[in-house]
């Protein structure tokens, strides 16, 4: 041990030098406690890598499945603005997709995508596709908030005046570009909304 050359030298008594070496034994044992500790630690480390590696198989798994993308015209039903965004395959809660059409309007799809799990990591699953629309060249944001104003219809009487339509379907926050074209659509639907009974709330 090396230690005991630190007291080469030194006039202890024996008795002194046995106590001493006893110290030293103790310290060498606390050495051992630590190597073994750090022996032990490392261990741990390699095994928990090694356990990370069928971890990283699964991570590399491609996420697929189908999503219901719902046609948005104006005698559009709700169970089709309702089910706009569904998805479902193997490997997700819902096994089966709603079964289309949803009526003799509907001209709902469904669309296959296919998502590294990475991607579907940071959110891929959760931005839905946007709506398809009667309106053309509708931009993609405002395809969505008109879906979200009919959504809100659900529920909701059709109020008594199409101006009244107009305002809390939030035509003003549509760009002028498209404006008129949806306040075309939003008239429509109003008097598609008045005159049909069944797509009126019970
Ligand atoms: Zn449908």
């Amino acid at each position: 041990m090396g230690g005991i050359s630190l007291f080469r030298g030194r006039t202890a008594s024996r008795s002194r030098l046995v106590l001493r070496l006893g110290d030293m034994g103790d310290i060498d044992r606390t050495w051992l406690f630590i190597a073994a500790g750090l022996a032990f630690f490392l261990i741990l480390t390699i095994r928990n890598r090694k356990k990370r590696i069928p971890e990283t198989k699964v991570y590399s798994r491609r996420i697929e499945g189908f999503q219901v993308v719902a046609f948005l015209h104006p005698k559009v039903s709700q169970a089709c603005l309702a089910d706009h965004g569904v998805q479902f395959g193997k490997g997700f809660r819902r096994k089966e997709g709603p079964s289309l059409p949803h009526d003799e309007r509907c001209r709902c799809r469904t669309s296959a995508f296919s998502y590294t799990s990475n991607e579907a990591f940071h959110g891929a699953l959760r931005k839905f596709r946007d709506p398809d629309v009667s309106i053309e060249r509708l931009p993609a944001q405002e395809s969505k908030a008109l879906l979200d104003a009919m959504r809100a219809e659900n529920g909701a009487h059709p109020p008594e005046t199409v101006e009244q339509y107009l305002e809390r379907s939030g035509l003003s926050q549509f760009s002028p570009d498209s404006r008129s074209s949806v306040e075309a659509f939003l008239r429509e639907r109003f008097e598609f909304l008045r005159t049909t009974p069944a797509a009126a709330p019970a």
